[in-house]
C-alpha cells in the first residue's frame, strides 16, 4: 500500500484524485488550507480508513513521510488567484519547494500540476509541449502563470541536481462536479446562470476559443503519468483537443439545461488568451492516455451535480 500525499486535495481536481487514488487501494493525506477548497467535496473521503486530512499551507515547510506526492495545491480560478496574487505566487514557488524537499528527504516521487497558462496568449497553435511560450510577466495573470513557470523550474533543478523523480504535467481546462458554483470560471458561471435564469456572462465577444476536457479523464492521466515505468519526466500536455469557442459552450449550456437566459457581453478581462488547444501526442505516445469524455456527456453530468447543490 502507498502513502501518497495530495496537496490542494480538497479542491476540484484534488476530491477526484484522492477517491481515485483510494479506490485503487492507496493510503492518502490530504494537505489543503481550504482557501479555494471545501469540505463537500471530501465528505465521504474522511469517512474512509485509508483517508487522512491535514489542514496545512504549503508555503510553511511540513514533515510527512510518504512514497508519492501529488501537487495541486494552488487557486485555479482567475478571480480566485488574482485574489492575492502575492499569496498566489507563494503558494506556487514556496509550496513546491516545500514538497520538493520533503520528495528529497523521503526519496518519494512528486508530480506537479502545472497548466497550459505557461503558454500564455500562445502564437503556436495547438501548444506543443516544446513551445515556450508568449507570458506576459507583469499583468494580472502573472503571479499564476510566472508562478507555475517557476515551479517547473525547480521541479527540472531538483530532477538535475538532486536527483528527485519528478513528473510534469500541463492541465488545460477542466470541468466537472465538484466545481466551486462561485469561482468564477466559464462553465460554472455558465451553468449556474443557465439553471437560476440569470443573464449567461460572455466575456469580449466569446470568440476566443478553450478545449474543455471532463474530469475523470484528466485523473486517469495524471495517475497514469505518476505511475509511468519509463522515467518519463514531462513535461506532459493533458487535455481535450476538442477547441470551441465560449460562444459555442455558452449555447450548449443553454440548450442542454433548456434556460431562457440571454447572453449579455462584459468586457474582456486583461491578457485573456485568445486561443487554446493542446496537442496531446506527447501523452498519447509516452502514456497511451487520451480523453473519451464527449463534451454534451461531460456537461450533462456537469449539470446535474450544479442542479443538486443549487436545491
Ligand atoms: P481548486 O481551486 O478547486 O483547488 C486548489 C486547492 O488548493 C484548493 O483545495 C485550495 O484550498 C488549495 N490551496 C490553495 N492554496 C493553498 C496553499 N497555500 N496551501 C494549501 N492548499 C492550498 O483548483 P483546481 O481546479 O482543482 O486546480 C487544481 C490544480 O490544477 C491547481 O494547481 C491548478 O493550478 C491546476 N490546474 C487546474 C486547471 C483547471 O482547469 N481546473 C487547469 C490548469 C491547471
Ligand atoms: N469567460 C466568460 N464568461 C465568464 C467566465 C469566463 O466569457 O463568466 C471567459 C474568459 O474570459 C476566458 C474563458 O471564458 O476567455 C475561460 O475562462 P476561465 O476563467 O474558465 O479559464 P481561463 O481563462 O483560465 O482559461
Amino acid at each position: 500500500m502507498k502513502k501518497i500525499l495530495v496537496t490542494g486535495g480538497a479542491g476540484f481536481i484534488g476530491s477526484h484524485l484522492c477517491k481515485k487514488l483510494i479506490e485503487n487501494g492507496d493510503n492518502v493525506i490530504c494537505l489543503d488550507n481550504f482557501f479555494t477548497g471545501r469540505h463537500e467535496n471530501i465528505e465521504k473521503l474522511k469517512k474512509k480508513e485509508t483517508f487522512q486530512l491535514l489542514e496545512h499551507d504549503i508555503i510553511e515547510p511540513v514533515d510527512i513521510e510518504c512514497d508519492e506526492i501529488y501537487n495541486l495545491a494552488c487557486p485555479a480560478s482567475p478571480v480566485h488567484y488574482q485574489y492575492d496574487a502575492i499569496k498566489t505566487l507563494k503558494t506556487s514557488v514556496l509550496g513546491i519547494l516545500n514538497m520538493l524537499e520533503l520528495a528529497k528527504k523521503y526519496n518519494a516521487k512528486i508530480l506537479q500540476a502545472s497548466t497550459s497558462e505557461v503558454y500564455g496568449s500562445p502564437l503556436e497553435h495547438p501548444q506543443k509541449e516544446t513551445y515556450w511560450g508568449n507570458v506576459n510577466p507583469i499583468g494580472i495573470r502573472s503571479c499564476y502563470d510566472e508562478g507555475k513557470r517557476a515551479a517547473e523550474t525547480l521541479m527540472t533543478d531538483y530532477n538535475r541536481q538532486y536527483g528527485v523523480k519528478t513528473r510534469i504535467i500541463r492541465i488545460f481546462n477542466t470541468y466537472g462536479p465538484n466545481m466551486d458554483p462561485k469561482d468564477g470560471r466559464v462553465v460554472s458561471n455558465c451553468i449556474t446562470q443557465a439553471l437560476k435564469g440569470e443573464n449567461i456572462t460572455i466575456y469580449g465577444d466569446g470568440t476566443q476559443t478553450r478545449s474543455f476536457c471532463y474530469v475523470d479523464d484528466l485523473v486517469d492521466g495524471i495517475i497514469k503519468m505518476m505511475n509511468n515505468k519509463q522515467d518519463f519526466t514531462g513535461p506532459v500536455n493533458l487535455g481535450n483537443p476538442s477547441e470551441r469557442t465560449v460562444l459555442d459552450l455558452a449555447e450548449k449550456i443553454l440548450e442542454l439545461t433548456g434556460s431562457n437566459s440571454k447572453l449579455e457581453f462584459l468586457p474582456l478581462p486583461g491578457d485573456d488568451p485568445v486561443k487554446r488547444k493542446p496537442d496531446i501526442s506527447v501523452a498519447q505516445r509516452e502514456l497511451g492516455w487520451k480523453p473519451k469524455t464527449d463534451i454534451i456527456e461531460g456537461l450533462k453530468k456537469t449539470i446535474d451535480y450544479f442542479s443538486n447543490i443549487m436545491q
